[in-house]
C-alpha cells in the first residue's frame, strides 16, 4: 500500500469518526489530524504548534482546544505523566503503540519491539469470549539521559 494512500485513509477515517459524533472538520483540524498520522512518536502540545502548517492556522489555545475535542471523539489518544507533559498520538483502530516514560522529565517514547502483548490479547479472547480486545503498554523509568 502506497504511503500517501494510507495517511489520506487515516485522515478520512478520523474525519468520518469525528462528523458522527458532531465535531466538523475545519482546516486546523485537517492540519492537526495530518501532523499525528506523520509523527513517529507521540507529540507535545509544544511541538504541534511549532509546526508551519498548523502556526498558521491557528494559535496555540485553538490547537489546545482541538486536541481535547479530538482526543473526546476517540481519534486521538493523550498519553503522559500529567497535564504538562501531555503527548499525544493517532488512535487509528486495530493499530497501536506501547509506551517508554521517563518519569524524572515526563518524556515519552513509543516502544520499537514487537508487541509482546497480542499473543496474550488472543488466549484472553479465547478464553474468556470477550471480543475487540485491546490494550496499551507503559513502561515507566528514567530515560538515558536521566540517569547520565
Ligand atoms: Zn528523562
Ligand atoms: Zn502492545
Amino acid at each position: 500500500m502506497a504511503e500517501a494512500e494510507t495517511t489520506k485513509e487515516r485522515l478520512e477515517w478520523a474525519i468520518a469518526v469525528c462528523r458522527e459524533r458532531g465535531l466538523r472538520r475545519t482546516r486546523a483540524m485537517e492540519e492537526l489530524l495530518l501532523a499525528l498520522i506523520a509523527a513517529d512518536r507521540p507529540r507535545t502540545l509544544a511541538e504541534l504548534c511549532g509546526l508551519e502548517s498548523l502556526s498558521e492556522q491557528c494559535d496555540k489555545a485553538t490547537v489546545y482546544r482541538l486536541l481535547g475535542r479530538l482526543q473526546e471523539k476517540g481519534v486521538i489518544r493523550r498519553l503522559g505523566l500529567h497535564e504538562r507533559a501531555a503527548y499525544y498520538a493517532f488512535a487509528y483502530p486495530g493499530e497501536h503503540f506501547d509506551y517508554l516514560v521517563c518519569t524524572d522529565c515526563g518524556k515519552i517514547e513509543a516502544l520499537d519491539l514487537e508487541c509482546p502483548v497480542e499473543t496474550l490479547e488472543k488466549e484472553v479472547m479465547n478464553r474468556t469470549g470477550f471480543s475487540g480486545l485491546y490494550h496499551e503498554l507503559e513502561f515507566f523509568g528514567s530515560c538515558p539521559q536521566c540517569v547520565g
